[in-house]
């Protein structure tokens, strides 16, 4: 009932439509709820939430065992038919012997909300990836306490979306790294996030090669790896292109497979509805300060803005460094806000907050 009314309010909020996805940790009595008002709406339950639990569960009655279950248990994890799933699944269960195990019966009767290959091809934007998920807990540990109100805990994301917002207007820190042109013009169309997720695609595409079919699909392969070809089916009158990994399909994004082969017919940019609006920088949130840049004459905001820039340069160098940078600038920049939060907001000598006439 509690999740219930949860949902029957969010649908009312969102004017009647509901999410082709949905994102939750897990939870019966969620589920139930979601499968009662949202019948048409895919649940899913970020893996990174799953394994987080595996070891209190498991660590425990396996003792010794624990290091090979996990192994298998990440395995079950990567594949990618539903089938493979089943028989690893049974497998695993006949191994370990955990046929009347709560929490095995609990994780298998939410199978088709966490194990990737029954939610691959559900539209999930990159938000159920591990770092994805470490990023969120990781932000709303730092704005949450006991003592957070909801008021105070939107005013603190709104906060940190309008200082990601005024660090990210330039462009000079999305280098290209090829010389495709669809990267150019990739480049003026996403933001800086996605743009350098599909740069790390387009470089890994041109290690593919590609072998046309008679009907006109086309078998993509590694240059080194023997399996894992893909196929991927073009329609040339609507230019509709269709990767068997469904990558495109989960996180809206084209796969390094499907771009092979819009390289391989000679594309220069790639058909517009390949760039989805939740995508590009012309949809993003725009940051528009309430009573104007008011303190825009601080000193310390130049230099500030000069370190982000350095930052966001040397970041975007390796996906490893891009990623150790947000993360931690994040916990930081949450930490340092909850901290200047509870500061006073009067001080003995006021700060002098005019605009200067040129300002
Ligand atoms: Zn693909």
């Amino acid at each position: 009932m509690f999740f219930l009314l949860r949902i029957q309010t969010f649908v009312r909020f969102m004017r009647g439509n509901c999410p082709q996805t949905i994102l939750t940790d897990l939870d019966p009595g969620l589920r139930d709820a979601i499968q009662t008002d949202l019948p048409a709406t895919k649940h899913v339950i970020s893996v990174w939430n799953i394994l987080s639990k595996v070891y209190s569960w498991f660590f425990q009655p396996l003792g010794s065992r624990f290091a090979e279950f996990k192994s298998e248990f990440d395995t079950l994890c990567r594949l990618e038919t539903t089938e493979e799933f089943e028989l690893q699944w049974n497998q695993m269960i006949s191994v370990f012997r955990f046929n009347a195990d709560k929490h095995i019966v609990l994780l298998y009767s939410f199978r088709s909300s966490w194990a990737p290959s029954y939610t691959r091809g559900y539209l999930l934007a990159r938000m159920a990836t591990t770092v994805y998920s470490k990023s969120v807990d990781g932000f709303l540990k730092g704005i949450f306490n006991a003592q957070t109100c909801l008021r105070s805990f939107f005013e603190q994301v709104s906060i940190s979306a309008n200082f990601q917002n005024q660090a990210r207007p330039e462009m000079q820190y999305m280098y290209t790294k090829t010389c495709i042109p669809i990267e150019e013009h990739a480049r003026s169309i996403l933001t800086p996030f996605v743009f350098n997720e599909f740069q790390h695609e387009l470089a890994l595409s041109m290690q593919y090669a590609t072998s046309e079919m008679a009907n006109g699909s086309y078998i993509v392969r590694h240059f080194k790896k023997m399996d894992g070809e893909r196929l991927v089916i073009w329609v040339p009158e609507d230019e509709q292109i269709h990767c068997s990994c469904k990558e495109f399909e989960s996180s809206g994004l084209l796969c390094r497979h499907a771009l092979r082969v819009f390289i391989v017919k000679n594309y220069f940019q790639l058909p517009e509805k390949y760039y989805l609006n939740r995508w590009r920088r012309e949809s993003s949130l725009v940051f528009y300060e309430e009573n104007g840049t008011q303190h825009s004459n601080d000193d310390w905001i130049p230099e500030f803005q000069c370190l982000m820039e350095n930052l966001f340069a040397e970041s975007s160098i390796t996906r490893e460094r891009s990623d150790y940078a947000r993360s931690e600038l994040t916990k930081q920049v949450a930490r340092i806000l909850n901290e200047v939060g509870n500061m006073p907001e009067a001080e003995g000598v006021a700060m002098d907050v005019t605009l200067s006439p040129n300002g």
